[in-house]
């Protein structure tokens, strides 16, 4: 069940705990995107549309979804004005752009540019799929676009067509090179790890990244497929991540803060051969995003906005607070801005997806896949 009204209401904690707090917001709570817990959003993740021209066995089905209309859609225009409430009023400091695929929006250059405008130094980064992207990467850069995340799960063109259900290995290759060229760096590859498919090619994906000056990062796959068919025992872990990387690499933390960040970062040096020590330098980074064994929910700053404008404050909320519409009703920027507190203050606690019972029978996947939400 989703609960779509306007008014937020009190929701059962993800591990099956009542909130102890009183859910609706105090007059006297924190500013901006408080919640209940002493967290504060400041990274806003925005979803430009809910569809997309892959179909990742992990994410959609094979015949895609039913995609929203035109009409349920944000607009420029109200792309636009949210961010503004956003970033004016309630504290965001960074912006991702993300999908579906950001990358079919036709308006996307526009939307970049006038975002741009209005906020001269907000970092605005976007993660795509990389299909079409070498096209429009310079146009990208120019518009505003202050950096980019692409998702790449293989460098073989029969895996990535298996595990996306389309072939264009080489398009997004040519995306991510351009991207880089573009200035659209620190370019960060995102990588879905799926058993028996593309585990193996952990170790060269990570020498090829690091060869090219790429920050690879691992996502451990988590249950927003479509199809509903995630299992926790054929999921990749981090830990499994982290012992496939070690035949080649040795891994060590990376001392820079985490700073809330969902990946954890190490830094990456070959293994000198026959031996468990590392030679020579370090060659760059690696970040492993364990989101359902390692979760980081007590330090989560993320506030997400479905292409359709609803608030969600978790990938794994069950409830959405509908903005865009309160928004069409004419509502003034204070009305918006205090809807989306009220939203933001319900935040779970944690997901409870690492809860020992998640493949049991009680656990109900949330409604949307990752695309519908916005990952
Ligand atoms: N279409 C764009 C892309 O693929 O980069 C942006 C949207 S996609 C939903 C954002 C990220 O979510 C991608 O890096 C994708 O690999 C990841 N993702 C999708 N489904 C996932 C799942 N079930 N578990 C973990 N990550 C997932
Ligand atoms: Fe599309 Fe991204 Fe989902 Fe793949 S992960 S189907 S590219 S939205």
């Amino acid at each position: 069940m989703s609960v779509q009204l306007g008014m937020p209401q009190p929701r059962e904690e993800a591990a099956g705990a009542l909130p102890s707090v009183p859910a609706a917001r105090p007059a006297d709570a924190p500013p901006g995107l408080a919640d209940r817990y002493g967290r504060r959003a400041t990274d806003m993740r925005l979803s430009l549309t809910d569809k997309c021209n892959l179909r990742c066995t992990y994410c959609m089905p094979a015949e895609g979804l039913e995609w929203l209309s035109k009409q349920a859609v944000m607009s420029a225009e109200e792309i636009v004005r949210i961010v503004r409430i956003g970033v004016e009023q309630l504290g965001v400091r960074e912006l991702r752009l993300t999908g579906g695929e950001p990358l079919v929006r036709h308006d996307l250059v526009e939307i970049l540019a006038a975002l741009r405008s209005n906020h001269p130094s907000l970092p605005v980064s976007m993660t795509t799929n990389g299909v079409g992207l070498a096209k429009k990467a310079a146009a990208l850069k120019a518009a505003g676009l202050t950096r980019i995340n692409v998702s790449l799960d293989s460098l073989h063109e029969e895996t990535f067509t298996q595990l996306t259900r389309r072939p264009f290995l080489n398009q997004v290759l040519a995306g991510v090179d351009a991207a880089w060229a573009a200035g659209l760096g620190p370019v960060k590859l995102n990588a879905v790890l799926m058993r028996g498919i593309n585990d193996a090619e952990a170790p060269s994906l990570l020498a090829w990244a690091l060869g090219r000056g790429y920050e690879l990062r691992f996502i451990e796959q988590m249950p927003l497929d479509a199809d509903h068919g995630w299992t926790r025992r054929n999921m990749i872990t981090a830990a499994e991540i982290r012992e496939l990387l070690s035949s080649d690499f040795v891994l060590s933390p990376d001392p820079r803060a985490r700073d809330g960040a969902p990946a954890e970062r190490f830094e990456v040096r070959r293994r000198a051969a026959g031996s468990a020590v590392a030679s020579g330098p370090v060659l760059g980074t690696v970040g492993i995003i364990a989101s359902v064994t390692e979760p980081f929910c007590s330090d989560c700053r993320r506030t997400r906005i479905t292409a359709e404008g609803k608030i969600m404050s978790c990938l794994f909320s069950r409830e959405e607070f509908d903005l865009l519409g309160l928004l069409r009703s004419g509502a003034s920027d204070e009305a918006l801005a205090k809807r989306w507190q009220d939203a933001m203050w319900l935040k779970p606690k944690a997901h409870g997806m690492d809860h020992v019972g998640l493949d049991a029978p009680d656990f109900v996947q949330p409604d949307r896949s990752m695309s519908a939400i916005g990952g």
